[in-house]
């Protein structure tokens, strides 16, 4: 009997086994997790729904095939060292790699397997899973665009270009090999912006980017630092005129328009260039010296480049001296403005004065504004320095006034960005309205350049000014591009003839011509002309047969300080 019960006992047990067998089979088959089952020599024994979904393999291309089958060929070497690891030690096998599926999809998995030994420790095999980590490995890479890459040009960042050109550099030392950096901004991106708006000002940044892109070489990195500044890092040359080379290549590509919607648009950069080790053994130096240099490139005409010199150090140092002075200069009470008499010439009868900012520094001594205008209008203290101008003028006008004598037409100087800022006219409106000066005896000078660009919204401020009796004239007329047609379409009230034709008129007779011609114009358009830099008899007699109204230059007077000026008065 025992034999019988446990010949059926066995059997019970058996079909238990065999029950609970498949109970698994089927619970393995539900798991959203690949499993996988590998046999001691390595080859697939089992796998799971999702094992053979996640590999777009079939059982039958899977069983009795090597433990490698799926992997993606350039992921294989690493995770074979893995795997050896494991055979050797009988440990647990963790890795990340990718499967190459048939149709040629790649798919980030994490792979897991555990050893299974007999009783006598002896390796029967591998139980693993496979887990599908594509979706976070896209947004690890997501991740690391936008850690590291400009999102409007696709092109590496500022982090990811530190990360570069600190590996360049240490490479460099070992090779003892130079390495080139191009700092290159554009010179009209501002106006791009201003005058046909954000949109097309990043079509160029992008249109840019892709022609920087096309004059580097293999090894080079091109990145975007922000703003309209692109940095160019050559990682392994030879001599200097490569980057000189690189650097001509760049302003080549840059000379066909650029098509921003229909808009041609010119543009030109400048580029500054420095080398390690010569003008900087860190990231930081090297940086801040390629910039500097681009500065200078800028500074002298634009369109150009220019290696980093020491020499470009010392004047940069020179430069922050003057905009930290200069931010206080206000407050310390150093600006002060000079007045140069203006003369009807025909009469030779003081009819008004211009004001010309004076600024002494007790450290840089007495700075002409020529040394710190472009520099203040760079850094936007023009605004707060042109503030204070307007308002002293007007209120040294208005006292003039009071103090009796006829009345004085005073002449200020807005420099473009001033012009340009919003609110200007309000500004000059609220300034007289403070001083209690007649606004016809205001008036402003701004250059040709302010009527160029973006032409209605110059003609709204000139409107808004004029409709508030301030009088308007265009200073060192001859000297930008506007003609005097152009002119006609603005509410200007005087033409300055710039001191370039005044200088040889009574020699040159071209200039004579030119002076004339714009004299003679101006009449026609019904406004006044006045000539600027008058310095001598000939020239003022000259000008007085071409029929010029009015003069002002060192001959009848340099511009003059307050007191002075005041005598002046008395005795007209
Ligand atoms: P600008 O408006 O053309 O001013 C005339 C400049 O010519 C003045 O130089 C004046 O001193 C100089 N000048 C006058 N008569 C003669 C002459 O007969 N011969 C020669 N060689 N020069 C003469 P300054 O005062 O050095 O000013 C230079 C420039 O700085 C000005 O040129 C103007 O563009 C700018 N500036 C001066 N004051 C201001 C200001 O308050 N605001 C702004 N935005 N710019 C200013
Ligand atoms: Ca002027
Ligand atoms: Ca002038």
């Amino acid at each position: 009997i025992s034999t019988v019960r446990d010949g059926t006992d066995q059997k019970l047990a058996e079909q238990s086994l065999r029950e609970s067998e498949r109970r698994y089979h089927l619970m393995a088959e539900a798991s959203p997790v690949g499993i996988f089952h590998l046999g001691p020599e390595g080859g697939y024994r089992q796998v799971n729904k999702a094992w053979r979904e996640i590999s777009g393999l079939t059982e039958s291309q899977v069983l009795g095939r090597e433990w490698d089958l799926a992997i993606h060929p350039e992921d294989r070497k690493a995770i074979s060292a893995l795997w050896q690891t494991a055979v050797s030690q009988l440990r647990a096998f963790k890795g990340e790699c990718r499967f190459k599926r048939p149709e040629g999809r790649s798919v980030w998995v994490f792979v897991q397997a555990d050893p299974i030994l007999d009783g006598q420790g002896l390796l029967e095999g591998f139980i693993g899973s496979v887990t599908d980590i594509s979706l976070r490995k896209r947004s690890e890479e997501e991740i690391r665009q936008l850690a590291y890459y400009d999102h409007l040009t696709h092109l590496p960042n500022r982090s990811f270009f530190m990360e570069q050109l600190e590996r360049a550099m240490a490479t460099a030392r070992r090779n003892n090999s130079l390495v080139a950096l191009l700092f290159c901004d554009l010179d009209n991106f501002k106006d791009v912006n201003d005058t046909l708006g954000h949109d097309r000002g990043d079509q160029l940044l992008q249109a840019l980017a892709g022609r920087l892109n096309s004059c580097i070489r293999r090894g080079d990195t091109l990145c975007r630092l922000g703003g309209d500044e692109f940095v160019l890092l050559l990682p392994t040359i030879s001599r200097d005129n490569e980057a000189a080379a690189v650097a001509g290549k760049i302003q080549e590509a840059l000379l066909p328009a650029f098509d921003l919607d229909g808009h041609q648009v010119y543009s030109r950069a400048s580029i500054g260039i420095a080398i390690h080790p010569e003008d900087g053994t860190d990231v930081q130096t090297l940086l801040k010296h390629a910039d500097t240099a681009m500065y200078v490139a800028k500074g002298e005409g634009r369109n150009r480049f220019r290696f980093f010199s020491e020499e470009m150090n010392k004047r940069s140092s020179d430069r922050l001296k003057i905009e930290s002075g200069l931010r206080q200069a206000i407050s310390k009470g150093e600006l002060s403005l000079a007045w140069q008499p203006q003369y009807d010439l025909v009469a030779e009868k003081l009819i008004g004065a211009e004001a010309l900012l004076r600024w002494t520094s007790p450290e840089l001594g007495n700075m002409p504004p020529a040394s710190f205008i472009p520099l203040a209008e760079e850094t936007g203290i023009i605004h707060e320095i042109g503030a204070w101008v307007l308002k002293t003028a007007c209120n040294q006008a208005r006292k003039w006034r009071q103090e009796g004598g006829a009345p004085l037409r005073v002449a200020v100087n807005l420099s473009a960005s001033q012009f340009k800022e919003p609110g200007i006219s309000d500004l000059v409106r609220q300034t007289l309205a403070e001083s209690g000066l007649d606004p016809t005896l205001l008036e402003l000078e701004i250059t040709e350049g302010v009527l160029m660009g973006d032409v209605d919204s110059a003609l709204a401020t000139l409107h808004a000014l004029r409709d508030d009796g301030v009088s308007l004239a265009i200073d060192d007329f001859g000297t930008g591009y506007s003609s005097l047609v152009y002119l006609k379409k603005f509410p200007i009230n005087r033409i300055k003839i710039a001191r370039d034709f005044v200088k040889d008129i009574a020699t040159n007779r071209y200039d004579a011509a030119i002076a004339g011609t714009v004299i003679n114009m101006a009449k026609s358009l019904s406004m006044r002309a006045i000539a600027e830099g008058v310095e001598s008899r000939e020239q003022a007699d000259c000008l007085l047969e071409l029929g010029c109204p009015e003069v002002q230059g060192f001959y009848f007077s340099p511009p003059l300080s307050v007191g002075e000026f005041k005598k002046k008065l008395a005795s007209a």
